[in-house]
Order: C-alpha cells, then sequence, then structure tokens
C-alpha cells in the first residue's frame, strides 16, 4: 500500500491510500474535493472508498463531490456517526473488517474528541484522525477524559511501537512546545521540537509520526511521568495523581495553553 499525504484546507491532512496490486484507492478524511481529486489524476488510480475518522466537517465536507465525481463510493465511518457522515454506506461496528482494493484493515472505536471517533489500521499503519496528534490530542467535545485516555493509552497504546500514526493535522510544533511546558527536561520533546521547527519551516509535514516516538514525547500518553505529575500536583495541590485524572488535568492545562 502506498500512502500519499494530501494538505488541505488551513493545516488538516487528507491521505491517498493506493493499492498497488489493484490501483484502486481510498482517502482518509477529504475535508475539500479539489486537491483530493488532483492527486488521484496525478496517480492514475481509481478511487473506491471513503474513509472518515469522524463527523467533524473539516473530515468530510468533500464527501459529497467525491462521490459526485466517481460514483458508488464506499463511505466508512462508525455506526453512531449515522445520519452525520455525508453519504455514509459502511457502518462500523465492533469486529468489523475495512477493504479496499486487496488491502483488508481492521479500526478501533476511539470515543473522547467524539463520540463516533474512529482509527483505520492496515498493518503497521493507522489513521487517528484527531483522536491522536503528534504530541497530542484532539479536545473532549463529545467524550469524558476517561474515555480518551482509553482511546489513547488503551487502544491506539495496543497497537506495534513501530506503528507508522497518520494524524488529521499539522499541529505537532505547538503540541510539543506544550509538551515542553509541562515536562521541561524530556530531551526527547527538546529533539524533536528542533526537528519539527525545522521541517515545517522548509514547508514539509510532520506526520507521520510513530507509536514508539508518541511514548516518549506526548505527555497524554505519559500521565505517569515523574515530571508530570510534579508539574500537575504544583497546579492543583490536592491533586490525588491517578491516571484519568492527571490526564483530564493536562487537557485542561492544554486547553488553556
Ligand atoms: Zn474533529
Amino acid at each position: 500500500m502506498k500512502i500519499i499525504t494530501i494538505p488541505c484546507l488551513q493545516d488538516n491532512f487528507a491521505y491517498l491510500l493506493i493499492c498497488t496490486k489493484t490501483q484502486q484507492a481510498a482517502v482518509v478524511d477529504p475535508s475539500e474535493a479539489t486537491p483530493v481529486i488532483s492527486e488521484i489524476e496525478r496517480q492514475g488510480v481509481k478511487l473506491t472508498t471513503i474513509l472518515n475518522t469522524h463527523h467533524h466537517w473539516d473530515h468530510v465536507d468533500g464527501n459529497q463531490e467525491l462521490n459526485a465525481k466517481y460514483a458508488d463510493l464506499f463511505i466508512y465511518g462508525h455506526e453512531s456517526d449515522r445520519g452525520r457522515i455525508p453519504g455514509q454506506t459502511e457502518f462500523l461496528k465492533c469486529g468489523d473488517e475495512v477493504n479496499f482494493g486487496k488491502q483488508r484493515g481492521t479500526f478501533l472505536h476511539n470515543p473522547g474528541h467524539t463520540s463516533g471517533a474512529v482509527t483505520y489500521v492496515f498493518g503497521k499503519t493507522a489513521f487517528t484522525g484527531d483522536t491522536l496528534f503528534a504530541a497530542g490530542c484532539g479536545r473532549l467535545f463529545e467524550g469524558t477524559p476517561a474515555q480518551m485516555h482509553d482511546s489513547l493509552n488503551v487502544q491506539i497504546s495496543g497497537l506495534a511501537d513501530d506503528t507508522e500514526l497518520y494524524f488529521g493535522h499539522e499541529y505537532t510544533e505547538a503540541n510539543l512546545r506544550f509538551a515542553l511546558s509541562v515536562e521541561s527536561r524530556n530531551a526527547e520533546i527538546q529533539h524533536k521540537l528542533e526537528a519539527v521547527s525545522a521541517l515545517c519551516s522548509s514547508g514539509k509535514f510532520s506526520t507521520p509520526t510513530t507509536l514508539a516516538e508518541e511514548r516518549l514525547t506526548n505527555p497524554f500518553m505519559r500521565c505517569t511521568s515523574a515530571e508530570i505529575l510534579a508539574c500537575v500536583k504544583s497546579k492543583e495541590p490536592d491533586h490525588n495523581l491517578e491516571e484519568e485524572e492527571v490526564f483530564r488535568t493536562l487537557r485542561e492545562l492544554k486547553n488553556n495553553f
């Protein structure tokens, strides 16, 4: 499978997935159709499938135009997003497969950012939408801190260390600055911030990251780090330092960063 990153809107990423055995393609989160159509034409592939990670407009707004142009697309989303994802034809429930061309994938249900958020998984490659960002996570619009903690630290964290994680927005530099604010002595974060700043100032993207890198640099996957616990305690002296509560506090600090 070949993966092409397509920058959309201000800071969104869509991804074109090409089954190299069949030249059939799927697109993850087409927030707008035009740049996706350009890439499909450049690659000379046949779009058969849309994979929506959740229902927010900046992940689904290209669905109808793509479906009008290419016709009869399979449009995937979680079953609980019925009525919220334009043109949805596939309603994912536990155990379902996600297929296009000869590619066989699975999904993880990741409530937190939204109730129907999913991560698509094809072997050592995963598409996390707005659940996991490099060094960060999405805002909790429809879920609790405990749900989002589980989505990141149980569901996604259950994948192999060398899984490549393709995320929904280029927020990495700002996320790393927040990560440093709660864990200033973490050398991995310092190094990654330098590397990502250089990358972004030369017009490149920071996607994908890997699960191994996230375990070292993402504060929302480091709720047991001694430095983060000390930071949380300094902000809330009565804090019980339970992992899900640490997660909640980090998310609140990030909201106000
Ligand atoms: Zn979103």
